[in-house]
């Protein structure tokens, strides 16, 4: 990352940082679809290898499309240094591998995508890592977590599907005070909505498939941080197991970042909209949003993001029949777990993503039987209003 691009305004550096062009002056950003690289002798060769000079040797280690990705990405969340993955658990992945070994433990919020939770307790826990499990918003529970050997405290916030916000200036002082580092999923809300590190957090994680791309094309991932943790811990992990991110998913989501502030405020806007509007019906008992005055945690998501992101989770009567019937009475929105898309989707929580939880893990969760998630997309917010209405007239 240049002086130039931190210089610059967000968006300046969405559309320009990490771009440099070749010898043909092309204006937009190339694709380098090659495994390897050539070099102009033997003793190049290998100083190459050696490390005495930086450059290109193979793209398990670097690619010029990769790297304008990952300085973009690094200029955007404020971070010294960004590795790009093949996948945002090849990220926590990686993350985890190059700054733990065994025998160190792990604080987790609850609230995390399932699947992290799956690294965690089944694998990760296979070579000595081992995690307990807090309650996102309750400080004092962290606290009580940490042991001598925490190492790292790991968090998404805004939660998923509820909503619930971490508290990141008292969870990064918590950090501090015992040496371990605070790792936020920034997935939900992306650098354009709120940056982790300038909050105290030491790492940031992505699932790019999300709203980096914007758009439900690629799947791909990355880690932001400083020069040691990230550029030589993660990226040491990275370059050596190989879960790097190809050239042509990188060049898909340098130009979702060009987009990405106008994509994020426009999900806001319209999520705030239909927040707003699932409060007034008599068919939903609640609304789980951040944006909303009513949300418990309001105050401090005005603090922390500039908007409050595309994700409601609400609850309608009837549990999980009424859920379903709102579901199946829809005629267009998509009925698909994954979100970040232009396209607004919507999911039961309950029977997907946290079906696989026992009964009183979803309780403790808050996940009912009567909660919906819907990621909110680009199309006008009032047919989207129309279609969910046509489950509400059932229920
Ligand atoms: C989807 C997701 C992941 C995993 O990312 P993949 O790209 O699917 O591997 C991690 N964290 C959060 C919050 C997610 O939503």
């Amino acid at each position: 990352m240049t002086n130039f691009d931190q210089e610059k305004g967000f968006a300046t550096r969405a559309v320009r940082a990490g771009q440099v062009r070749t010898a043909e002056n092309e204006h937009a950003e190339p694709i380098f679809p090659t495994s390897s690289y050539v070099f102009d002798s033997a003793e190049q060769a290998a100083a190459r290898f050696s490390g005495e000079e930086p450059g290109n040797i193979y793209s398990r280690f670097t690619n010029p499309t990769v790297r304008n990705f990952e300085q973009r990405l690094a200029a955007l969340e404020g971070g010294e240094s960004c590795v790009a993955t093949s996948s945002g658990m090849s990220a926590i992945l990686s993350t985890f591998m190059g700054i733990l070994s065994a025998g160190d433990h792990i604080v987790s919020s609850r609230s995390i995508f399932g699947t992290t939770r799956v690294l965690f307790d089944k694998y990760l826990a296979k070579f000595g890592l081992e995690t307990d499990y807090v309650a996102l918003t309750d400080i004092s529970a962290w606290q009580q977590a940490i042991k001598p050997n925490t190492k790292a405290l790991f968090l998404e916030t805004p939660s998923n599907p509820l909503n619930e916000i971490a508290d990141m200036a008292a969870l990064s002082a918590l950090a501090k005070a015992h040496d371990c580092l605070l790792i936020v999923d920034n997935c939900f809300c992306t650098p354009a909505l709120q940056r982790p590190l300038a909050q105290g957090a030491d790492i940031v994680v992505h699932s790019a498939t999300k709203y980096i791309d914007g758009q439900g094309r690629c799947v791909g991932g990355a880690v932001v941080g400083d020069n040691q943790l990230v550029g030589e811990d993660v990226y040491g992990f990275l370059r050596t197991a190989g879960p790097t991110m190809s050239p042509f998913n990188a060049w898909t989501f340098l130009k979702g970042l060009e987009t990405l502030e106008l994509r994020m405020n426009a999900h806001s806007a319209a999520a705030s909209s239909l927040a707003q509007w699932l409060e007034q019906q008599p068919q939903v008992s609640k609304v789980f949003y951040a944006g909303l005055p009513s949300h418990p945690q309001h105050e401090l998501a005005k603090k922390q993001q500039s908007a409050f992101g595309g994700i409601i989770a609400f609850e309608v009567k009837g549990g999980r029949a009424g859920a379903w019937k709102l579901i199946d009475s829809t005629e267009w929105l998509s009925i698909t777990a994954n979100l970040g898309d232009t396209k607004t989707t919507i999911t039961h929580p309950a029977t997907t993503t946290h079906g696989r939880l026992t009964d009183e893990a979803r309780a403790e969760s808050g996940i009912t039987q009567g909660l919906l998630r819907i990621s909110v997309g680009l199309e006008n917010v009032e047919d989207i209003q129309a279609d969910l209405q046509h489950g509400l007239d059932l229920l």
